[in-house]
């Protein structure tokens, strides 16, 4: 459907979007509803999926019908892949399986190419089940792929040893990634050591409020005897660990998707993690 206006619905990092004047791109919706109130009132505003977005009546109507009618434009998205690239480079937690990755076969001997790839579950990028730390946890084929997606928060956290920030922003089945700058450290030996630690008290209140995942750039949210890992896992919150690029979407709320490969049984797996900006 084509019509003289085009919106370009965007969502600043206050997290109120704002709508351009036009001409502009489209409407992006991840298929909202607008509220009965809404439509009596000069202004309007609507869930985007948890952002107010504030819009004019004029516009009201062009937008309502392109909901109606399920359009959808990417133009407006921003995509940052918060997953670290997979060489036999990056370091492994000690005592872990060295990965490998080798040739097998070549388009010159074999007519394809095909490489051997050897990693442990916990390599790289990669969520961590319940089944990692607990008897009898569950693993990750167990969730639906609704675990794995959702809206998502970057805490700046940086220089915090014990991480400890507000987490008022923060709402129920939220994704929360603590942005602690560790990462930068990947090429050195103290990446596994004087890691930054989330405080018992931060853990209890991301399980208070019900949050479905969460993760950082570092390799482990606590070091032995892994508290903060199991207290998380025996409350059904996945861990994602050695993340990338967070301080590219600090402050922001975004719709995020973490992958990891469908391996059965999994107590982790990489996943490759993506972040959407609206
Ligand atoms: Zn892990």
């Amino acid at each position: 459907m084509r019509s003289d206006v085009e919106i370009l619905v965007m969502v600043n990092r206050s997290d109120h979007a704002v709508l351009t004047p036009p001409p502009v791109i489209g409407v992006y919706n991840m298929g909202y509803t607008f509220p009965p109130s809404a439509r009596a009132s000069p202004k309007f505003f609507f869930r985007y999926p948890t952002e107010k977005i504030h819009i004019s009546q004029t516009l009201y109507a062009i937008v309502e019908q392109r909901v109606k009618n399920k359009f959808c434009v990417s133009g407006t998205m921003k995509m940052f892949d918060l997953t670290m690239p997979m060489d036999t480079q990056i370091p492994i937690f000690p005592g872990d399986p060295e990965p490998e990755i080798i040739q097998v076969a070549s388009i010159k001997e074999n007519g394809w190419n095909e490489k051997q790839i050897t990693i442990g579950s916990h390599f790289s990028t990669h969520i961590d089940a319940p089944f990692h730390m607990i008897k009898g946890g569950k693993k990750l084929d167990d969730y639906p792929i609704t675990k794995f997606i959702g809206m998502a928060s970057v805490i700046d956290v940086k220089n915090q040893k014990l991480i400890n920030p507000g987490l008022d922003e923060i709402e129920q089945n939220d994704i929360v990634f603590f942005y602690t700058a560790h990462i930068n450290k990947i090429r050195y030996k103290e990446y596994f050591q004087q890691n930054p630690i989330l405080s018992l008290e931060t853990a209890q209140r991301l399980i208070e409020k019900k949050v479905k995942i969460v993760g950082l750039d570092s390799f482990s949210p606590d070091n032995e005897p892994f508290e903060i890992h199991k207290l998380l896992l025996k409350n059904d919150i996945l861990i994602v660990e050695n993340l990338i690029n967070l301080d590219k979407l600090l402050n922001s709320r975004f719709m995020c998707y973490i992958l990891p490969l469908k391996i059965m049984d999994a107590d982790g797996a990489p996943c490759r993690v993506i972040g959407v900006l609206t």
